[in-house]
């Protein structure tokens, strides 16, 4: 099969074009039509020559993302089921709301981190994305909307855990981010979201400027290794200790997302604990009601134990928010997306933390 012209980077494909006697700058042009113009095919693009476009058709293929089921919710979130070459699927998810349109992408086909609470942790890992197929979400979910309008920010939030897939994740990001060749969505308006990978944060902080979301859901060490199994690679205080030391620039702030689970970390005691570790540190805590799955007996807090622990975070001067779920008669909210599985999740049994 000939390579996929997306996987190459800026830098590669203008050295195959010099190799070839064609100017280095026909790189950005080419890829100025595939990820700004969304072109499927070479003879698209009309300001190459017709001998380069066939030699390109000759030497690469243009990949494309399949949208194998589109399922919309009441609350006008759009949930996709992508499909791949190979026939792997992974879920998005298209959140609008006023002034903004949200895509949440996923960076790995199902996860192998383990988290108790997740749907997408049933799956195990299958595989990585491509770059491409990371940003093909985009591509694909963007030629779905009216003319009048666009994809506004961008959460890695789906699917896998990002940094576990670093290089690809990485690519995809500079493909996203650039406004000059590539997708063009500034890094503030991009967040990416990880169970707390300390070496590959510290990475991804010196080398991006995009949001840093961290997955915490629990203030000690005993309760976060319960949930969420990679506390056993990384400590709470590895954790704590690499959010303080990171270099962020003034204003920039890293979000803690804190899932509820009814009786397991939403006690008035769990949010003190949370304030305690948090402080000093420039934050906000996005708090996630558990959203339910078929196959989980965790419990989503009533909306008294949901403000009861707010306002501890509250009164200690903090900046929290309650994510409103989005999207979970589709089962496209947080921690819901299984990808085309879902149907036969009844004999499913929980993988074992593969990546760990
Ligand atoms: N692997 C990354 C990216 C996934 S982001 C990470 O863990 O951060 C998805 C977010 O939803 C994570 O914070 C995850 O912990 C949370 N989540 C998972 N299952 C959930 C559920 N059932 N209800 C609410 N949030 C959930």
């Amino acid at each position: 099969m000939k390579p996929n012209i997306k996987d190459l980077c800026v830098d590669e494909l203008a050295k195959f074009l010099l190799e070839r006697e064609h100017p280095a700058y026909r790189a950005k042009q080419i890829y100025q039509w595939l990820f700004q113009k969304r072109a499927t095919s070479f003879s698209e693009m009309s300001n190459l020559s017709r001998a380069l476009r066939e030699e390109l058709a000759r030497d690469f293929s243009i990949s494309r993302a399949r949208i194998v089921r589109r399922a919309e919710s009441r609350d006008g979130t759009i949930k996709f089921l992508f499909g791949f070459a190979d026939d792997v699927s992974v879920e998005s998810v298209l959140i609008p709301e006023p002034h903004r349109l949200t895509l949440c992408i996923s960076t790995q086909a199902g996860c192998g981190f383990g988290c108790a609470f997740c749907a997408t942790a049933l799956l195990g890992l299958k595989r990585n994305l491509s770059a491409s197929e990371i940003v093909e979400q985009i591509l694909e979910a963007s030629r779905s909307l009216a003319p009048d309008q666009r994809i506004t920010h961008v959460v890695l939030m789906g699917m896998g855990e990002p940094l576990a897939n670093y290089v690809n994740t990485l690519r995809a990001l500079e493909i996203i981010t650039d406004g000059d060749w590539g997708v063009g969505i500034s890094p503030r308006r991009v967040t990416l979201s990880t169970v707390g990978l300390v070496p590959q944060i510290e990475k991804l902080m010196a080398q991006t400027h995009v949001n840093l979301a961290i997955s915490l859901h629990a203030a000690t060490d005993e309760l976060r290794a319960e949930l969420m199994p990679v506390n056993r690679k990384y400590s709470l205080k590895q954790l704590i200790d690499c959010c303080r030391a990171l270099p962020l620039p003034r204003r920039k702030r890293i979000t803690f997302e804190y899932v509820l689970l009814r009786g397991v970390n939403d006690s008035e005691q769990d949010a003190r604990a949370l304030v305690k570790l948090l402080k000093g540190i420039p934050c906000k805590v996005n708090v996630i009601p558990f959203n339910p799955h078929p196959d989980s007996e965790f419990q989503r807090p009533s909306d008294t134990e949901i403000a009861r622990f707010q306002m501890v975070l509250h009164h200690a001067g903090m900046q929290i928010n309650v994510r409103r779920p989005r999207g979970d008669d589709i089962q496209a909210a947080c921690g819901q997306l299984q990808g085309e599985e879902g149907a036969c999740s009844a004999q499913r049994t929980r993988a074992f933390a593969t990546a760990i």
